[in-house]
């Protein structure tokens, strides 16, 4: 049984779902105590006791501690199971968390999956839909990893009620992925939606997103969206030759629209002054379908501490030796298995 102290590193949901995907994919129990030690609702909430649910039935699993505010939990994994699936978070927690944790199973399955996931689509501190679609799953083909997902309705924080569908292959996951070069820029193109919300603050979002990055009107469209409430979302997506990243803001009471859009564009400066191929989101997330296919390299930022965690979860279930080291100022080399 292999035991996870929850409360290191980031100390957030991220533990809890990795341990769930590398459990489910190599078939070894786990006991995780001090569930979200480092946030301020310590235990489970309903997205993170979602994905305990739906690795639970995508792997035939057994559990004891899934229940919402639990901080300790068991999971003991049995086989994986390809198929049709639905899982509602039930709030606006992120869906697409949700899918991480149970696609690298999904890959190993005997068949193909479908699956319905239920609940936010576009949250703050969550992948969001386009972010899953155009920059992790883009990246992941680079590995042979494939999945197509399809967005059924938007679902904002805090009313929640957005949708999307996945469709899942099975996959050799017999090919390194290698993002050690970006390539040349293709482009920056963005969306400014909103939700029952007036559409003056995407217009504001796009006109300070175009002129902090010098972009033509033709780059931003503005868009407004169906939605449960209300709710608004820049996303940005950087082209590069092997890969995008997509950054998103999100608008929220109390900050102007156009404070929303100078953040995006400070961190897409701050990857377009860079040399790095993987933007400081996607290099978290790439560690645990890397380390369970055949490995590879990227390039990125710098190390964040969702990074650094991933890594040491890792090591507790995988011998795939991890190596980060950095290259030249501001430019780090990865290396998996
Ligand atoms: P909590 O922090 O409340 O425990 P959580 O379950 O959302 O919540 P974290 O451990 O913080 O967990 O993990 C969040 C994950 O979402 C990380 O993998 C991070 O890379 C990803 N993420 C956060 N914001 C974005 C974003 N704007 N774009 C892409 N990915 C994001």
């Amino acid at each position: 049984m292999i035991r996870i102290d929850g409360s290191k590193g980031e100390g957030g949901g991220q533990v809890l779902r990795s341990a769930l995907a590398l459990s489910m994919t190599t078939g070894q129990s786990f006991r995780i105590e001090k569930i979200r030690a480092g946030r301020k609702r310590p235990g489970l909430m309903r997205q993170h006791l979602t994905s305990v649910l739906a690795a639970r039935e995508v792997c035939d699993g057994k559990v004891d501690g899934a229940e919402i505010g639990s901080t300790e939990l068991t999971f003991h994994p049995g086989e994986i199971r390809g198929g049709d699936y639905k899982f509602a978070v039930g709030t606006a927690g992120g869906t697409g968390l949700v899918f991480q944790t149970i696609f690298p199973a999904l890959l190993m399955a005997d068949e193909p999956s479908t699956v319905k996931f239920e609940g936010g689509t576009h949250n703050p501190f969550c992948p969001p839909f386009d972010f899953l679609r155009d920059s992790f799953l883009r990246a992941l083909k680079g590995a042979n990893m494939h999945a197509e997902i399809t967005l059924d309705r938007a679902g904002f924080y805090p009313a929640g009620g957005g949708a999307f569908s996945a469709s899942i292959q099975p996959a050799a996951m017999d090919t390194p992925l290698d993002l050690t070069q970006r390539g040349d820029l293709i482009g920056v193109t963005g969306e400014a939606r909103t939700a029952n919300l007036p559409g003056g603050i995407a217009e504001r979002e796009a006109k300070t997103m175009m002129a902090k990055l010098e972009l033509d009107e033709s780059a931003i469209a503005i868009r407004s969206v169906e939605a449960s409430g209300p709710g608004n979302v820049l996303i940005m997506k950087v082209e590069f030759e092997a890969l995008n990243e997509i950054y998103a803001g999100f608008g929220e009471h109390g900050t102007r629209a156009e404070k929303v859009a100078e953040r995006v564009a400070k961190a897409i400066k701050r990857h377009l002054n860079s040399d790095a191929a993987v933007g400081p989101y996607l290099a978290d997330q790439l560690l645990v379908p890397m380390a369970l296919g055949a490995g590879g390299r990227f390039s990125m930022m710098r190390p964040s501490l969702h990074f650094e965690t991933n890594v040491e979860t890792i090591g507790q279930f995988l011998d795939v030796p991890i190596r980060y080291v950095e290259e030249q100022e501001g430019l780090w080399l990865v290396e998996v298995g």
